[in-house]
């Protein structure tokens, strides 16, 4: 019997594959005449609590931003991951992209998808609705990982690398640092992901963690 050689990889959209912190960082510097650096961000939702306390309305900035297309689609991509990417999906792995951004974004994230070569054939997506009923993003992600099967994660949320039960690339953030469990492995770059790739599908292939 021939095995199958090739599995479904997960991956995260923001700050995985899309560099959005500094994006958003860099509207809130510019709209409040501040200078917080990304390495200061020891908390994802560090940008949302520094916009509150600017007095805005409910939302503020963040929505805003998370909201305009011009804004989304003029985010840019991470370093080599269009291109790793492309190398997997040629090889015949499957791509499916899980992100947490609300649904409504739709549209705008199959562009950004498009316009920087990360959609192939059979790619699939995943945005959080909460029509569907998930209690968080990391019961959301799980989920989608389970019902399709996806062997292996890339992803840069703590919590979620954390609640995964399969292997986990972990792109170092500010706000991921601390203990990781066996199955999670922090990672720098896309050519590192590269490199362990092959391992880890091996790994995954025959039932083992990590
Ligand atoms: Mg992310």
């Amino acid at each position: 019997m021939k095995t199958k050689k090739t599995i479904t990889i997960g991956i995260d959209i923001d700050n995985t594959i899309c560099d959005s912190y500094p994006a958003y960082l860099e509207k809130y510097n510019l709209k409040y005449q501040k200078e917080v650096q990304l390495s200061e961000v020891l908390d994802f939702y560090y940008l949302n609590d520094l916009t509150d306390k600017e007095g805005a309305e409910f939302g503020g900035l963040i929505d805003e931003l998370v909201l305009s297309e011009e804004f989304q689609i003029s985010l840019l991509p991470v370093g080599e991951a269009q291109k790793v990417i492309r190398e997997w999906t040629d090889q015949g792995h499957l791509v499916h992209y899980v992100t947490a951004r609300p649904v409504q974004m739709r549209k705008v994230t199959g562009q950004w998808l498009e316009k920087h070569g990360f959609w192939h054939k059979g790619t699939r997506l995943d945005l959080f609705d909460e029509k569907n009923g998930f209690k968080s993003d990391v019961d959301y992600k799980v989920s989608i990982a389970k019902k399709f099967s996806i062997r292996l994660f890339i992803e840069d949320a703590g919590q979620i690398a954390k609640a995964m039960k399969i292997p986990v690339f972990l792109f170092d953030r500010p706000w991921n640092q601390g203990k990781l469990p066996a199955n999670v492995l922090r990672v720098k770059s896309w050519g590192q992901i590269r490199e362990m790739l092959p391992v880890k599908i091996k790994a995954s292939l025959n039932g083992r963690i990590p």
